[in-house]
């Protein structure tokens, strides 16, 4: 079982405190989230597992930490200032505010369910009212504009309509990798195939944000740019794919909910040879099968772009540099073949937050107790839980059984996220365990103090096994290795 739609993830976040409305005391603010305790400890566990498995698990991929706020020239020849937009449309009737791509594959859906699959260039469809306002069912469309996603800013105390202290904030993190390719280059020793991971926030002005945290204005991604030989690029796009969809199945998300889609070539950004999604159903309340679905993650093959376009060297026909601003040139000498060239790109882009909103869906089910009373369980995979451990006492009002169970949650500590609880009776502090995920809760009973064991109960099963205290710490850490 999963979340039957994102609402209920929702009030469970509220509710559980693991994501809030930001701002709320001032009456909030649009699709902007703040995460409580439960939500930043998930967090933390999805960037640690991301970062584990992307640097630390393999021999040929280092960590970088750049900066937001990077010179705008950066920003230039990246082609984010020309191209980085979404088309708007407005309902003329409603005044509501729409994507015109996003319009685009609504109208191109609905022609496909009626049997006529047909490709839609351009805004036509638009002009000509094929399509109605999904809003206010008429047909009179504003013209398709441009509008540029990147949030501006200023740098130093200067004047606001300063142009050259005009900043922007990320749109995303790749940028800062491809301008420090020569500096990990040099101070690593790196030899081609190797990559480059990122994670941190980034910044876009949506105009259609919404569905909670799948799409905000501030969110944050982990992405990691993989240099290779030009002509080994498509082996290795294929791989990555393979290995992030494997991810995403090592931290518990069910293979039910997860598909790749080919990005068709009408859809490519300008610099891309091949983009495939890693798609969630975020959705699985919509009628329209084919609209459960929207994107997790995105792997593309970004050609020599990227290297090529921050570099001095490269030149158009006439000879005159397509870059003037530039001070380095980012080609590799491969020592192999004495060649000089631009390496290709192989960029897996994924965001922290959806990641959380899809471990949260895949992870809701109900059970309903031997009262006929109906439970949330959080059937987190262990890696992420934010919680690893409750301990509980059976009895808060015995200072022995306190002590001890105390003692045990400090022992607990340092190896795992383990927390005490002794607000209210046992089976609340269950059910309140169940329900934000945590894999374990410990029991500490009268005989306990005699016995110098607990009752360890499982999250999934509700099963109850007596162990030694002493023996406690190895036995969780190997049921947390066979999760
Ligand atoms: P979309 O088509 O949904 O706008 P995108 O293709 O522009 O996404 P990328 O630029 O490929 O997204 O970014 C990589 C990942 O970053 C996405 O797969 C998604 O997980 C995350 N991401 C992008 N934009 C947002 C956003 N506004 N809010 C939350 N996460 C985002």
């Amino acid at each position: 079982m999963s979340a039957p739609n994102i609402d209920t993830i929702v009030s469970l976040a509220k509710r559980r405190g693991f994501v809030y409305p930001s701002s709320e005391i001032y009456g909030g603010l649009g699709s902007a989230w703040d995460y409580g305790p439960l939500g930043a400890e998930l967090c933390v566990n999805v960037r640690a597992a991301w970062w584990r498995w992307m640097v630390y698990e393999r021999d040929d991929i280092e960590g970088l930490d750049s900066s937001i706020i990077l010179n705008r020239l950066v920003w230039k020849y990246s082609g984010h200032e020309d191209t980085f937009s979404d088309p708007l449309v407005d309902c003329r009737e409603c005044q509501s505010r729409f994507r015109a791509d996003k319009l685009r594959e609504q109208y191109r859906q609905s022609k496909a369910k009626a049997g006529e699959y047909i490709l839609v260039m351009g805004w036509r469809f638009l002009e000509r009212g094929e399509l109605k306002c999904p809003n206010c069912g008429k047909a009179n469309w504003t013209g398709v504009r441009p509008f540029n996603l990147m949030f501006r800013t200023h740098v130093g105390a200067t004047a606001e309509d300063d142009a050259d202290a005009l900043v922007y904030l990320r749109p995303e993190t790749a940028q800062g990798i491809f301008i420090n390719f020569l500096n990990v280059l040099n101070t690593s020793r790196r030899k081609l195939p190797f990559g480059v991971a990122q994670i941190g926030k980034s910044f876009r002005n949506e105009v259609t944000p919404g569905n909670f945290i799948f799409r905000t204005r501030e969110f944050e991604q982990m992405e990691m740019e993989y240099f290779v030989r030009p002509g080994e690029d498509e082996q290795a796009h294929q791989e990555w794919i393979d290995a992030c969809r494997q991810w995403f199945l090592d931290i518990g998300i069910s293979a039910g909910n997860l598909r790749l889609y080919e990005q068709p070539k009408e859809e490519l950004a300008h610099y891309a040879k091949r983009t495939v999604d890693i798609q969630y159903r975020f959705f699985p309340e919509r009628e329209d099968e084919e609209r459960h679905w929207d994107e997790l993650m995105g792997i593309a093959n970004r050609t020599d772009f990227d290297l090529k376009t921050h570099s001095k060297k490269p030149e158009d026909a006439e000879g005159k540099r397509l870059n003037p601003d530039s001070t380095e040139d980012l080609s590799y000498f491969d020592e192999q073949t004495k060649q000089r060239f631009y390496p290709y790109v192989i960029e897996p882009a994924a965001g922290v937050n959806r990641t959380v909103l899809a471990l949260l869906m895949d992870a809701y089910s109900e059970k309903t107790n031997d009262k006929g009373e109906t439970r949330v369980i959080l059937k987190l995979h262990h890696s992420i839980a934010p919680i690893k451990v409750a301990v509980l006492p059976l009895a808060k009002n015995k200072p022995e059984i306190v002590g001890m169970a105390k003692a045990i949650k400090r022992s607990l500590q340092p190896i795992m996220r383990a927390v005490y609880d002794d607000t209210g009776g046992i089976g609340k502090l269950y059910a309140r365990q169940d329900e934000v995920g945590t894999p374990f809760c410990v029991t500490v009973d009268h005989q306990s103090l005699e016995d110098e064991a607990v009752t360890v109960r499982d999250r999934d099963t509700w099963a109850q096994e007596r162990i030694k205290v002493a023996n406690l710490a190895t036995y969780l850490l190997q049921r947390f290795a066979d999760n």
